[in-house]
């Protein structure tokens, strides 16, 4: 399966991978992540990303979809994985359906984990990550808000959001996202009965 997980920051979306890509067996790709890596190892692509993600703004689109693109071509990709962090933007998701078009492919499932803004700050102020300086904080909810927010209508127009209370303890967060997850399987009925042996989610 092809899953997209969409929250804003703080809302428990690392914790939520790391059950998904163990429950669903896939490799999990995660633009932060990537981005964090490309800093350390001080690639040109990494010294320029830095300089945005210290201000809590977005990278630019052009960074991003290289990097992921090239990831996305990896063999290991080919029967699904579990994007985390993109797409964050409509050009982003353009591409990113675009890509997969090309190649039969589709994305199966969008998962909305939806914790309200005054939630989220409390949790900020609660872990006190070196990222989560509270000015930095409220400029990535806001550019979650203007930016990323639009891919949910984008999604939900296709049929493939599940918006899901991201309240709660981690298994009882995860018992959502699973139930989610069924619903997305459900939608793909036919191609598995031409397929009688793939897998179940
Ligand atoms: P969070 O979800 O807590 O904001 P991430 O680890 O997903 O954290 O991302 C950290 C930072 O990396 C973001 O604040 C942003 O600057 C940058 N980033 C990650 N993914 C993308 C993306 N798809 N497009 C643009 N910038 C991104």
């Amino acid at each position: 399966m092809r899953i997209i997980l969409i929250g804003p920051p703080g809302a428990g979306k690392g914790t939520q991978c790391q059950k998904l890509v163990e429950y669903l067996q896939v490799p999990h790709l995660s633009t932060g992540e990537m981005l964090r890596a490309a800093v350390r190892a001080g690639t040109p692509e990494g010294v320029q990303a830095g300089r945005f993600m210290d201000q809590g703004q977005l990278v630019p689109d052009a960074i991003i979809l290289g990097m992921v693109t090239k990831r996305l071509e990896a063999a290991d990709c080919r029967d699904g994985c579990l994007l985390d962090g993109f797409p964050r933007t409509l050009p982003q998701a353009a591409t990113l359906d675009d890509l997969l078009e090309r190649r039969a492919m589709s994305v199966d499932g969008v998962v909305e984990l939806a914790v309200p803004r005054d939630e989220l700050v409390r949790r900020m102020l609660a872990r006190k990550r070196a990222d989560d300086n509270p000015d930095i904080f409220a400029k990535r909810i806001a550019s979650f808000e203007v930016q990323t927010a639009p891919l949910l209508d984008y999604y939900r127009r296709q049929g493939k959001l599940a918006s899901i209370d991201g309240l709660g303890t981690a298994d009882e967060i995860f018992a959502r996202v699973r139930a989610a997850l069924r619903g997305f399987a459900r939608h793909q009925l036919p191609r598995q009965r031409r397929e009688p042996s793939g897998p179940e989610v």
